[in-house]
């Protein structure tokens, strides 16, 4: 009998097939770009500035579409769908982390993390449980009831990556997840995610970061609006 490595049978939870975006005005962002996410990976997109990481992250993350090609998100093609039927499958599949962070202000860690479960079909009852023990996940376990400002920005971010994984998505898409941190901060949000991924969440990062690229098991590098490279190498560090 032959047995498949992990990363063979993996479904994919993220297929882009021939993706072109051309913003009216005339620049093309993104030109014929494929890219498949498998459940379990972590890659980062990596690029500078201006080479079409946000303008992917959206198309990604159904926030956008394409002028051109397919995007599927765990099997169902979005191009297709009303705005409705989008923002249930994005709320269903995906999980966002963003920079800034973009905790809401008057709501504590718990209620912040519950936001993430209002496509679940979750019982209100149960939302805040839920949400607590995905706080306990990133370690913030005896900070359910602050609210944003009373936490750290390392805290917010961990606040923001159990509200991206509460429901438990195929994939949760982090845009320069460590930007707005200082060195120890960032440390630790990467090392979060590492661990994430190891227990099984599918993570891709967006970064301009080179270092932190480096140190998940895929990269991918786009430059000019085009994928230049992809490149496995391992288990990252
Ligand atoms: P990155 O995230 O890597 O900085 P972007 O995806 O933001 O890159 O941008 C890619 C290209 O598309 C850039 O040339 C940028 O100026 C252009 N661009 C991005 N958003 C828009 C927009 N809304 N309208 C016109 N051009 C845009």
């Amino acid at each position: 009998m032959v047995i498949a490595t992990a990363t063979a049978i993996a479904e994919p939870v993220l297929n882009v097939e021939g993706v072109s975006r051309t913003y009216p005005g005339g620049v093309t962002a993104l030109d014929d770009v494929s890219l498949t996410v498998r459940a379990g990976e972590m890659l980062a997109i990596v690029g500078p500035s201006g080479s079409g990481k946000s303008t992917l992250l959206n198309i990604m993350g159904t926030l956008d579409l394409p002028t051109r090609g397919r995007v599927r998100v765990a099997g169902q093609e979005v191009t297709a769908l009303s705005d409705r039927r989008l923002s249930a499958l994005r709320g269903r599949w995906l999980g966002f982390v963003f920079q800034q962070f973009h905790l809401t202000d008057g709501l504590d860690a718990a209620e912040n993390v519950a936001t993430g479960l209002l496509y679940a079909g979750v019982p209100r009852r149960h939302r805040r449980r839920t949400a607590i023990e995905a706080l306990a996940r990133v370690g913030l376990a005896h900070r359910v009831d602050h609210l944003p400002q009373q936490l750290s920005g390392g805290e917010r971010q961990r606040v923001a990556i159990a509200r991206a994984l509460v429901n438990e998505p195929a994939l949760v898409l982090a845009d320069e997840p460590t930007g707005a941190l200082d060195t120890v901060n960032g440390e630790a949000v990467l090392t979060l995610l590492t661990n994430l991924n190891a227990e099984g969440t599918t993570i891709a990062v967006i970064t301009h970061d080179r270092d932190l690229a480096a140190r998940t098991p895929r990269q991918v590098e786009i430059r000019d609006g085009r994928i230049v490279a992809d490149t496995v190498s391992g288990s990252g560090t």
